[in-house]
């Protein structure tokens, strides 16, 4: 079968933070010639606006307004993912932990979901996509040919969190990572909107003593087998 008549799939993503989403969905992506979707990263580039402007999340005139004029692109360059905000940058601003919790705050809203979710089907709606996030094989693809549910322990998540907060040059201490990211989690799963838990059909990979290269392999795997499938 030639390339070009191999069907273009969804892959989704889901599971809480530290889970290691984003390392394995940069790789899928870069190995079936996907585009990779940083989901969070449109929540983050949101909540960014909403705290540069001191919105108020309960006001919803306040917060339609505003996503009526925001616009958010994500691209690459250099090989390197990019969040765009009405044409900024903002991919160095969004990575702090403070703004995780405002991201998570952000993302409890109705109003900010619909137009998020909204923009995410336009990105997938030719298929090739890697999308990574808390609702992607619940809510925003349903249908995806491929779900799965990354996880991993707490402490293993919260090490991972460290290490890449610390990398970045960011001063964090382990039990303040640790605290930060499972109040997240607990908002993320508890939340009424598309609160964070496997999709019925997806298949659950518990990354906490499985290596990158493992968990790659057994969702290129997983993919193979849908393409198979379906041709
Ligand atoms: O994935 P990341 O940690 O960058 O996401 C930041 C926050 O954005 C999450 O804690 C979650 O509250 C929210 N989010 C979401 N739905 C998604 C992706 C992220 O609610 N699909």
């Amino acid at each position: 079968m030639r390339a070009e008549q191999v069907r273009k799939l969804i892959v989704a993503i889901d599971g809480p933070a530290g889970a290691g989403k984003s390392t394995v969905a940069k790789r899928v992506a870069k190995e079936m010639g996907y585009t990779y979707m940083d989901t969070g990263a449109m929540y983050r580039a949101f909540a960014w606006r909403v705290m540069k402007e001191g919105l108020d999340l309960k006001n919803d005139g306040a917060l339609r307004k505003a996503l009526r004029d925001t616009r958010i692109e994500l691209a690459e360059r250099d090989g390197r993912a990019q969040v765009l905000l009405n044409g900024t940058d903002v991919s160095e601003w969004i990575r702090t932990p403070e703004l995780s919790q405002m991201a998570s705050r952000v993302s409890t809203s109705k109003i900010v979901r619909e137009r998020m979710v909204e923009l995410q089907r336009e990105m997938g709606s030719k298929g090739g996509v890697v999308a990574e996030g808390r609702d992607i094989g619940t809510v925003v693809f349903p249908n995806a040919e491929v779900k799965i549910y990354l996880d991993a322990s707490s402490p293993e998540r919260a090490r991972r969190r460290f290490e890449e907060l610390r990398s970045r040059g960011d001063r964090v201490d382990m039990a303040g990572t640790r605290g930060e990211m499972e109040e997240r989690d607990r908002r993320d799963r508890e939340r009424d909107v598309a609160p964070l838990r496997p999709a019925e059909d997806a298949l659950v990979i518990d990354s906490t003593v499985v290596d990158v290269d493992s968990v790659v392999e057994r969702i290129m795997e997983e993919i193979k087998r849908k393409i198979s499938l379906i041709h």
